[in-house]
């Protein structure tokens, strides 16, 4: 089979075939992924959800078969780089996303929040010790900064103390919505020096005295991620676990530059799942003696999520590129997660409306797809918090406070 035809195969919401640029072993890792998601993760998947429970062993057991961060065919050309190339990167979202957001955004806290602090705050000795374990998927890490008080003005209000005692720092504090914490076998934990007011970041141990976790319990989205409310009382540090690159808020940003990016992909693949799903009933669905998908009404609306998902992986490959040259800008991540959040949105919506009360079970999938939409719409910078950041480069204007 050919790059074009594996491509089209695989994803044929790409009408404008923008996976055909992936090379083959990309595109064969993700068929993989696929069958691994498919056949470890599918079937426990609607249950997990309805009861909120994370499938942890299936979902690391699926990533580390396909090996999506280490096949050696995804670092032709590369070899010795810590990461794959953006573009399967992107890729890698929407094949996720659109098997399960949930699913998308426990890797994104994992090997794309957690892995790209360690990369850009971790010394060559810190990245091999803790990077290592975390893309053989041997390890889980997650990214605990948002705080009860503090979520969209966290840069200037975070409150998680860190005191330097001799070759140990304290840290005292709470976060809270943290994606993974509970499991994770150690937690990037973002503090502030209370000698320099500098935030730095600590790897904090599973099980270090003083650590607590509880998972936020009644969420309506993203039910099988345990998002954490972490407490932090006296938790000791050793210098050696203090990630030596993160010395600011500006640090912090880096890898958002780069993460904020990953959830636009997520929105796209959560945009192309629900598109899918509602694709597929309504040209199975009958009513008054025809196909759902053959009346006008039906086919507006099927050909507006459509556009919605190509819109949204045009921006998404455009902004890999970006970020593969190395000429990343937050605003660049900003625009993109902000576009295709509300190409999401709109088209989750949508496709529950065409599926009608099939749209409101588990089964027609739609359904997961609209209440995640919600929370992939919220983290990594809120709508307002990214249109902002947009318009302040437009106008010279910072207009946040
Ligand atoms: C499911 C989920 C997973 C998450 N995972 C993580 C994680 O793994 N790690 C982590 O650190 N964090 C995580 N977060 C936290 C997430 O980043 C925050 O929810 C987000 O930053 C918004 O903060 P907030 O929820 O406190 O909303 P708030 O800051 O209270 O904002 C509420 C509303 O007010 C608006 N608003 C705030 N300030 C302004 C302003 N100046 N002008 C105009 N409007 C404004 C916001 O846009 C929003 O609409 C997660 C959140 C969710 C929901």
């Amino acid at each position: 089979m050919s790059v074009k035809e594996l491509a089209k195969e695989l994803y044929p919401e790409d009408l404008f075939g923008y996976a055909e640029k992936l090379t083959e072993g990309e595109l064969k890792v993700l068929k993989h992924l696929r069958q691994e998601m498919e056949t470890r993760i599918r079937p426990v998947l609607i249950d997990s959800y309805e009861k909120a429970l994370l499938p942890r062993e299936e979902i690391l057991g699926a990533f580390a078969a396909a090996k999506i961060m280490t096949h050696p065919d995804l670092f032709v050309g590369r070899e010795g780089s810590w990461k794959a190339g953006e573009l399967y990167n992107a890729f890698l979202y929407l094949e996720m996303a659109r098997f399960d957001p949930s699913v998308a955004t426990f890797y994104t806290v994992h090997g794309g929040l957690g892995y790209n602090t360690i990369l850009i705050g971790g010394s060559p000795e810190q990245i091999e010790r803790f990077g290592t374990p975390v893309r053989n998927f041997e390890a889980q890490t997650c990214f605990a900064l948002t705080e009860p008080d503090h979520g969209s003005d966290i840069a200037g209000g975070l409150a998680t103390t860190a005191e330097r005692k001799g070759d140990v720092w304290v840290l005292n504090g709470e976060k809270r919505w943290i994606g993974g914490a509970k499991t994770a076998d150690f937690i990037p934990v973002f503090a502030r020096d209370v000698e320099s007011k500098k935030i730095k970041c600590f790897m904090v141990k599973k099980g270090s005295p003083g650590l607590s976790v509880e998972n936020v319990e009644h969420k309506i989205a993203l039910r099988i991620v345990n998002n954490g409310h972490i407490t932090l009382k006296d938790v000791e540090v050793h210098e050696d676990d203090r990630l030596v690159n993160i010395n600011g808020y500006g640090d912090v940003a880096k890898i958002f530059v780069r993460t904020r990016a990953d959830v636009a992909y997520i929105a796209m693949g959560t945009a192309a799942g629900a598109f899918n799903a509602a694709l597929r009933l309504t040209t199975t669905r009958e009513q008054f003696g025809r196909k759902l998908g053959g009346f006008q009404l039906v086919q507006e609306k099927l050909a507006r999520m459509q556009a919605n998902v190509q819109a949204a992986i045009a921006y998404s490959a455009r902004i890999a590129e970006i970020q593969e040259s190395g000429t990343e800008e937050m605003l660049n991540s900003s625009l993109a997660k902000l576009h295709n959040s509300l190409r999401m949105r709109e088209t989750v919506a949508l496709a529950r409306e065409v599926c009608g009360g099939n749209g409101i079970t588990y089964e027609t999938e739609v359904a997961r797809f609209f209440t995640d939409a919600e929370a992939i719409y919220t983290y990594e910078g809120t709508h307002e918090i990214n249109a902002m950041i947009v318009a302040r480069e437009l106008t010279g204007i910072g207009a946040f406070i």
